[in-house]
């Protein structure tokens, strides 16, 4: 039996209800950023690769392949996956308090060199601590970088206004809790929408105020990965939002 369209049986039209304490994204990008290559940052690939998430790691040259930290087979995995491997000083130095440029532009420059010579692209870096000035700055550009993130300030336009000074959103800490990060990034959409970039450091369950525990990254990964399958929302790394080309190591 075919239903006639002009019935007069009254039926309900049908309201586009979103999923469960669900949000169309349009306008939203998110980057997942983790600093300093610490070993217990390892143990997020699979809820990564699981979410079809890449993210970015700035990588201390200097302590790679040292305790604590992730090895240089490992950063190649992550790298392999599609993650993004950026800088962040051979020996997390506050460059701002160096007076010395040579020492700057060496804890720069040399940084990016080792880690294009474990076979890595490397376009972003993050200043230790976010400590920059204009010098500091300025070796970044002279050390082949394409662009450079700091630990405050909020949301980034794309493109941003300086990409030597791409602002984060507040601290990962140990007490942020998986609703409030997700909220972050709602926020942005109903806001207007904007490029939210998270700062995560240590991987752990109260090892440092610094730190995700694993349970809660996962559940946020799990979150954004269904946002980006099924409502618009866009993840990519530093350098895919950034772009360029990758300039040849320097060495001061
Ligand atoms: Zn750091």
């Amino acid at each position: 039996m075919i239903l006639a369209a002009c019935s007069n049986v009254p039926v309900a039209e049908p309201v586009a209800t979103p999923t469960k304490g669900g949000i169309k994204f349009k306008n939203t990008v998110v980057s997942l950023t983790f600093d300093d290559g610490d070993a217990d940052n390892y143990t997020v690939r699979p809820v990564l690769a699981q979410n079809n998430l890449h993210a970015t790691f700035y990588i201390v040259s200097g302590f790679t392949n040292t305790n604590g930290y992730m090895t240089s087979d490992q950063l190649r995995s992550l790298y392999s996956d599609g993650n993004e491997i950026g800088g962040h000083t051979v020996n997390h130095t506050k460059l701002t308090k160096e007076n010395d440029d040579n020492l700057i532009k060496s804890e720069i420059c040399r940084d990016r060199s080792n880690l294009m010579a474990y076979g890595f692209e490397v376009t972003s870096f993050a200043y230790p601590y976010g400590y920059y000035d204009e010098r500091v700055k300025q070796a970044v550009h002279d050390c082949g970088y394409n662009n450079a993130r700091v630990v405050s300030g909020g949301l980034n336009t794309i493109p941003p206004n300086d990409a030597y000074t791409l602002p984060a959103l507040p601290y990962i800490m140990s007490d942020t809790k998986f609703a409030k990060m997700s909220r972050y990034v709602k926020d942005v959409e109903n806001e207007g929408g904007g490029w939210a970039i998270f700062i995560f450091h240590h991987v752990c369950d109260g090892c440092d105020k610094f730190a995700v525990d694993l349970y809660t990254f996962t559940k946020f990964s799990n979150w954004l990965g269904t946002q980006q399958a099924n409502n618009g929302l866009i993840i990519k790394t530093i350098d895919e939002v950034i772009g360029g080309e990758v300039k040849p190591p320097v060495i001061p």
